[in-house]
């Protein structure tokens, strides 16, 4: 772990989502890449799964019973970068270096990356992946845990349901999934391209053990994970309702984050805003 983040001393999920809130906003500054809004979005699931879920760091980078983490909505890869930077994984100068050439952060995630366990952002591909790495550890008779982030758009992808009768087929119950549900996919409402109807009914029909929460809640995602990776049996899912470029007043649900980028004045504003020192 590099010195500034050992400085930091972040005590909890809740600082942690402080620190990767602001390193997402400004990768997106530096870089002038999109989809801040949806890290954003997705940055307090990702803060309790770092912080108190995954058995990953970089001790065990390499470890064959390492937990799996698949981020299917690859375009939110800068909360990844900076959680894999939290745990040491990736370098303050591989963060500062985001999207330049030459650079593995890319838009979006590369396998060749220590903890990026698929390439993903081609939408609707991460539960199918996570079906197939949770049932080869079955098959190997391994005890770790396969957790996949799903945005509410990518549900409208065939391979989503798919892969829910599958998990289901094979008693996948070492298959967590995580819905971070904002209500919005790229230019629009997910209600007004492609209405989901309710989440939590389809995947309890689909056999799924299903729990709706407040995805900015750390208490009720931490509740929530621990159930999920205690289940015995079927796969799991967390609905995760969250709002798009949460913790940023000037950003939240303003849908034209999704592909627009901070000016230094409002990355001032937004680090007040987190109280960031
Ligand atoms: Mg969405």
């Amino acid at each position: 772990m590099d010195e500034k983040i050992k400085s930091l001393k972040i005590k909890n999920s809740r600082e942690l989502s402080s620190f990767l809130r602001f390193e997402s906003i400004k990768m997106s500054h530096n870089s002038k890449a999109a989809h801040l809004a949806s890290s954003l979005s997705c940055i307090d699931i990702m803060s309790v799964l770092f912080f108190s879920i995954l058995n990953f760091s970089n001790r065990n980078k390499k470890n064959i019973n390492r937990d799996r983490f698949i981020l299917s909505k690859g375009h939110a890869a800068t909360a990844l970068y900076g959680a894999l930077y939290y745990k040491g994984i990736i370098t303050k100068n591989e963060i500062l270096n985001y999207t330049k050439k030459g650079s593995l952060l890319e838009e979006h995630p590369n396998p060749k990356l220590h903890g990026v366990e698929a390439a993903t952002g081609s939408l609707g591909h991460g539960l199918s992946i996570s079906c197939g790495v949770a049932l080869g550890a079955k098959l190997k008779n391994k005890k770790f845990k396969t957790y996949v982030l799903l945005s509410d758009g990518e549900c409208n992808e065939g391979s989503v349901w798919e892969s829910c009768l599958f998990a289901n087929a094979n008693n996948l119950d070492n298959l967590i999934a995580i819905i971070d549900y904002n209500k919005w996919q790229a230019t629009g409402k997910t209600q007004d391209i492609l209405k989901l109807g309710s989440l939590t009914e389809k995947f309890k029909s689909f056999g799924w053990n299903t729990y709706e929460i407040n995805g900015h809640d750390h208490k009720e995602i931490l509740q929530k994970l621990k159930l999920a990776k205690s289940n015995k049996n079927n796969p799991s899912v967390i609905i995760a309702n969250t709002t798009k470029g949460k913790g940023i007043s000037f950003m939240e649900n303003d849908n034209n984050w999704h592909y627009r980028s901070p000016s230094y004045e409002e990355l001032l504003k937004a680090k007040k805003e987190l109280k960031i020192l």
